[in-house]
């Protein structure tokens, strides 16, 4: 038998999308289901965040983030199972998730120095593929020639209950405040903004649960794997 396309061993899987869409958890579940590694560039965005803050560095001064923005060492694991997350050999996990780096991270991550930055460290990281990848930019800019690209969305309601609950029990109107926030900087930046890619397949996450959105993703998947 005889197909056009080549078989693709070793995918990249690029899924984008605003805060609180159900990227974390989709991504997991899809490297867990076709036994992948998984990349979550938003803890790296967050890493460097931190680490700002703990240097005294002014986050909405884009310039002084600039000159700094080749100092931190973030180191990303890619374990589905237990991704992990260290700057300078400090384990970040649980502080990078703070309402600090929540209300930082946007500014930072729209200076250009930092793009460039985790840019490299995120294409090191995907290599030869075999990866779920997840992010703002990965389909448009990071791996724009990504086997598939997925753009999920769901209603803000939606996005900030899950984050809240994510959260243990933040307040929900505060957390629809500050992810809206961010998506607004994260869509109007002028480096790598939030857009859907060229050839990235929307889906409203809203109505399903996370097993099912997991499903229609590997579904993708192996439709590129297996083409009709
Ligand atoms: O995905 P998460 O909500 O953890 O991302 C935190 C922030 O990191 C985003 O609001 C955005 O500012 C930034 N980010 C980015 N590009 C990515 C991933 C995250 O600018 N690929």
């Amino acid at each position: 038998m005889s197909t056009t396309h080549a078989p693709t061993p070793r995918p990249v899987i690029a899924i984008d999308g605003p805060s609180g869409s159900g990227k974390s958890s989709t991504s997991r579940g899809v490297a867990r289901a076709l036994g992948l590694r998984y990349l979550d560039t938003g803890a790296m965005f967050r890493a460097v965040t931190w680490w700002m803050l703990q240097a005294g560095v002014d986050v909405h001064d884009a310039d002084a983030v600039a000159a700094r923005a080749g100092e931190p060492e973030v180191v990303s694991g890619t374990d589905p199972d237990a991704p992990t997350i260290t700057v300078d050999g400090t384990d970040v996990s649980v502080a990078i998730r703070s309402d600090e780096v929540n209300a930082a991270v946007s500014p930072v991550s729209a200076v250009p120095q930092v793009r460039a930055r985790l840019l490299e460290l995120q294409r090191a990281a995907i290599g030869d593929g075999g990866i779920v990848v997840e992010g703002r930019d990965i389909g448009s800019v990071v791996a724009p020639d990504a086997d598939v690209k997925v753009f999920l969305t769901a209603d803000p309601a939606a996005r900030a209950a899950r984050r809240a609950l994510e959260e243990g029990g933040s307040d929900v109107a505060a957390t629809e405040a500050s992810l809206l926030a961010r998506d607004a900087i994260d869509s109007t930046r002028r480096t790598a903004p939030l857009v859907q890619a060229d050839g990235a397949v929307q889906l409203d996450t809203t109505g399903y649960s996370l097993e099912e959105v997991v499903a229609q993703v590997v579904e993708l998947v192996r439709a590129v794997e297996s083409p009709a």
